[in-house]
């Protein structure tokens, strides 16, 4: 406190007019209002999933002093609005490289649910049951029959089913259903309570949660970062990382001719039941939309892809078009309590592809965003990975596909 008190006497000297027994003596400071710290070693923008899991492997890799700032209020956009499912095998078409780091991630959630239930008693509620991809269509057979194929060639696990079986292992399905895949690895997490447990996480390790607080400009010069504009003023740092998801192209960067990639908003809407008992056990997919059942008896069906600018609406159209696809999966919706609506919007690069690491131009600027369907699957690695690539100063080669600069050599920035 007396360090505060100095720096309020300068602050008063500006009003030269006051007399200065006019002048407050003593300043409550509001116990909401974060300390604001004009140093950090290093600094995360945004406190989404993505800036909150690099916030704490940096800490826990002894970086002392993260500062993470939050425009609003933690883990309140896009990573709340996420259905946590797990699931790189129901999704993916080819193996490429960015479905090896889904599948690395994925494999790497029971121990990270583990360690953070240990640090923080806080259970993410990471669900092992597995994932079904149901078949109602001949587009959708020809569809689990390359996955099969593909998948099987490469030894992952997966199964075929037929609809008998399928729906002895769920007896909620439709009896439409024509066949269906289980993928017993691909899993799902209480995303909410995930966030709960890496807030907690972040405040045990002593990092600083400046939230109602935006970052807008990062400040380099001769190409090396010297800190960040906030809000509330400048954060002195060399090191910082854009994690603000769908907002991370709004963050100007001085004295650089190369911009933050541009990141583009997609809009999720999703609904909620509840069911008790249970409607389903395992998270049901098909190719047009999910039921994500939760512990607690919800059951979270999804959801819709729109370029929808910033809106943030729940709408009739898309309620209706989750619930058609819902129905599909389970005619025993249309009997459910309806509990929730809401939306949010998925951070998208122009490939699609999340945009990690650092980048060529400007030292110590740092990327983690454009994750886009996979930011809760995709979490644990960004952490992983981006923290080692700032603490040993390593770019791991997991990294190489999807590096900032790719976009500057293609000539697709804006
Ligand atoms: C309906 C829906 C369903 C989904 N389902 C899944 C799923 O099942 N599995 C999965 O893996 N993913 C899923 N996703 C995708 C996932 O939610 C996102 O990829 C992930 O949440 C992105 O995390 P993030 O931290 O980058 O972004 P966000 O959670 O959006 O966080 C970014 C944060 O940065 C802050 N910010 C932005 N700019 C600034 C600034 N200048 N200064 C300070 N703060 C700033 C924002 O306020 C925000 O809090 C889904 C998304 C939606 C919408």
């Amino acid at each position: 406190m007396v360090g505060e008190s100095v720096k309020l006497e300068v602050r008063f000297n500006v009003f030269s007019n006051v007399p200065k027994s006019k002048l407050p003596t003593t300043l409550t400071l509001d116990r909401q209002m974060p300390q604001f710290c004009e140093t950090a070693e290093v600094l995360v923008i945004g406190g989404g999933v993505i800036g909150l899991t690099i916030a704490r492997a940096l800490a826990l890799r002894g970086v002392r002093n993260v500062v993470l700032v939050e425009r609003a209020r933690l883990g309140a956009e896009a990573s709340s609005a996420a259905a946590g499912m797990l699931a790189p095998q129901a999704e993916a078409d080819d193996a490429d490289s960015f479905f090896n780091l889904c599948c690395q991630s994925r494999d790497m959630y029971p121990t990270f649910a583990a360690a953070l239930r240990e640090e923080t008693g806080i259970d993410a509620e990471l669900d092992r049951t597995g994932t079904l991809y149901l078949a109602f269509t001949e587009h959708d057979l020809r569809e689990i029959d390359h996955r099969y194929d593909w998948q099987g060639r490469l030894g992952l696990a997966v199964q075929k089913l037929n609809p008998t079986d399928a729906r002895t292992l769920e007896p909620g399905i439709s009896e439409s259903v024509r066949g269906a895949l289980k993928f017993p690895n691909d899993i799902q997490v209480e995303n909410r309570r995930l966030l709960s447990a890496l807030i907690a996480a972040n405040e045990k390790q002593s990092v600083r949660l400046m939230t109602g607080t935006s970052v807008e400009s990062i400040r380099c010069n001769r190409g090396r970062i010297e800190g960040a504009v906030t809000s509330r003023g400048l954060v002195s740092t060399d090191t910082i990382v854009v994690a603000g998801g769908a907002w991370s192209s709004f963050i100007k960067v001085t004295d650089t001719a190369s911009p933050i990639p541009r990141i583009e908003p997609v809009k999720g809407q999703m609904v909620c039941f509840n069911s008790r008992p249970s409607i389903a056990r395992h998270v049901i997919y098909t190719p047009r939309g999910y039921l994500v059942p939760r512990r607690d008896g919800r059951v979270l069906a999804g959801t819709t892809t729109e370029q929808a600018g910033f809106d943030k609406e729940v709408t009739a159209s898309g309620v209706h078009s989750i619930l058609s696809n819902a129905l599909e999966i389970s005619p025993r919706i249309s009997d459910l309590p309806l509990v929730g609506v809401w939306s949010g919007l998925r951070p998208r690069a122009q490939d699609s592809l999340p945009v990690l690491g650092p980048g060529a131009e400007v030292r110590g600027l740092v990327f983690a965003t454009g994750h886009y369907r996979n930011g809760i699957l995709l979490a644990p690695i960004t952490g992983e990975l981006i923290a080692g690539a700032i603490v040993d100063n390593v770019v791991s080669t997991e990294l190489n596909a999807f590096g900032p600069d790719r976009f500057a050599a293609v000539g697709v920035n804006p």
